[in-house]
């Protein structure tokens, strides 16, 4: 999008009678169309709310209090002299009534030859369609760098306080994500306990932007410190992964390669691909941020849209960041005609944002199966590339077993031809699992971990692929198809 405020000038100077603003924050918007209605004089802004009545225009004051019909009676009537744009908070809630509705639709015409506007501004709110037909809907991004920036600035000139130049560039960066209430929120804080803004400001930002991401329950802030090295076998992965890191820098860009979208993983459960995802994030030091996709379809109907381009927003904010879709066929399997052909709505709202975006927002999507996959998903352009995550070789049995058993037990040494022998079949964590019983044998025994300890844990556990078994033949000759990439390099 090019400047907000260009665009927004240009609605009302185009006499756009009705614009629906879509941001949760109402303080800022309040603050930019203040400033469009000066850039734009002799406009003036009125702002209106249910107890409050009009505002700022003071010979109207408190017109229209507890009455949403009188403010727009109000308006109604207003001379084409006074230009007016009037920002009404809430009023979104009052629009389910039938007679505001109908008055909303009069006004929509005939607004146009008064130059006065109404703005409406909600976060969560899908308007109903015969009001969409009539509203401009405008997002409002989380601020820019360029407006963190000045705003630190100012905030810091406001309190007399220094700041550093590289503190100004660090914490701007580190902003980004942030509303500028919570920007305003961190700087006070560190004002009061320290006197200025400075580096020590910078935990106390990330910790925020946890909480920021903590309160859209739909994704999690998720902590890990997993890197390849825990990663046994999937070289093939790997190595591919590693080539797209690089894909990041800024000689990437200047050698022309585009951002890296994203990578989807298929595989049956417990073969690493969550572990993966984490991996990913650590090696890469970005954030890793979960996505719930149930949470995207739980409560409201209707708001599951919404949801997702606020999720989206974020998401990008906080960019660099690795988003995790974990189980994308579980929520975006769903049926359309159960569920109103919402599920079938967000999913084109994310395929489209990942089809066009530019933001340094990696996607790692995992899911167990293909068939309750939409095909649109498994679609080039998507992903960079889709990766079936079979259960480990002979070699990459040996490899995992020996990752698991150095980090429980580190220092002994077991042979492992035996195990690996009996452990075909076995996923990454049912082999994880196996390490696990056997060292429950050792230790009620007393004693260090043997052989035999792992072969008659083997023995007892019934890994998932024999019950699975056609459910993996299906996967697998989806993929030899051409389909998907096998994570495993192939050995001879
Ligand atoms: P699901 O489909 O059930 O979500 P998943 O493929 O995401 O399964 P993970 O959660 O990554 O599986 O694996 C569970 C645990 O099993 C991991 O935390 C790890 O300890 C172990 N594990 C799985 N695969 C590997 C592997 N290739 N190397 C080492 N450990 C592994």
């Amino acid at each position: 999008m090019h400047n907000w405020n260009d665009h927004f000038d240009l609605l009302i100077k185009s006499r756009t009678p009705l614009i629906f603003i879509r941001s949760r924050e109402e303080e800022r918007v309040e603050t930019l169309v203040d400033q469009a209605s000066k850039r734009l004089s002799p406009r003036r802004l009125a702002t209106w709310d249910y107890i409050n009545g009009l505002q700022r225009l003071l010979n109207s004051d408190g017109i229209g209090a507890k009455q949403p019909m009188a403010v727009l009676q109000w308006l109604q009537n207003l001379e084409s002299s006074t230009p007016t744009i009037l920002l009404a908070k809430d009023f979104h809630k009052f629009s389910e009534d039938a007679g505001i509705a109908r008055m909303l639709r009069n006004l929509a015409s005939e607004l146009r030859e008064k130059a006065h506007t109404i703005v409406l501004v909600a976060a969560d709110w899908d308007p109903p369609k015969d009001l969409e037909d009539l509203l401009t809907i405008l997002d409002l991004p989380l601020p820019k760098e360029n407006e963190l920036r000045s705003l630190l600035r100012n905030i810091a000139n406001a309190s007399d306080s220094t700041l550093e130049k590289d503190v100004l560039e660090e914490l701007t960066h580190a902003c980004s994500g942030l509303s500028e209430i919570r920007v305003r929120q961190v700087a006070a804080r560190a004002l009061a306990q320290r006197g200025r803004l400075s580096k020590e400001d910078l935990s106390e930002v990330l910790e925020e932007k946890r909480q920021s991401i903590a309160q859209s329950e739909v994704l999690e802030y998720f902590e890990t410190n997993a890197t390849q090295g825990d990663i046994g076998g999937l070289d093939s992965l790997k190595n591919w992964l590693n080539q797209r890191h690089q894909a990041f820098s800024d000689e990437a860009r200047t050698f022309g390669l585009p951002l890296p979208r994203g990578v989807l993983l298929i595989g049956p459960q417990g073969t690493g691909k969550s572990l993966t995802a984490k991996a990913i994030a650590h090696s890469w030091s970005m954030p890793l941020l979960r996505l719930d996709v149930g949470r995207l379809f739980a409560g409201l109907v209707g708001a599951s849209e919404a949801r997702t381009r606020e999720t989206i927003h974020r998401a990008e904010a906080m960019a660099p960041c690795v988003l995790w879709i974990d189980e994308i066929d579980k929520g975006f399997g769903g049926d359309a005609r159960s569920d109103g052909g919402t599920s079938q709505r967000v999913l084109a709202n994310v395929l489209t944002w990942m089809a066009e975006k530019t933001s340094a927002v990696f996607v790692v999507a995992t899911a167990n199966g293909v068939d309750r996959l939409p095909p649109e998903l498994l679609r080039k352009g998507r992903f960079d590339e889709i990766f079936l995550l079979d259960l480990p070789s002979r070699q990459e049995r040996s490899s995992i077993l020996r990752l698991h058993i150095n980090r429980k037990r580190p220092g002994i040494s077991i042979p492992l031809e035996a195990i690996i022998d009996r452990t075909e079949g076995f996923s990454g964590a049912e082999l994880e699992q196996t390490v696990i019983e056997g060292m429950h044998f050792a230790f009620a025994e007393k004693r260090e971990l043997l052989e035999t300890d792992l072969i008659l844990a083997s023995s007892q556990l019934i890994p998932l692929s024999r019950t699975a078994k056609e459910q993996l033949k299906f996967l697998k000759e989806w993929a030899s198809s051409g389909r998907a990439r096998p994570a495993s390099l192939k050995i001879k």
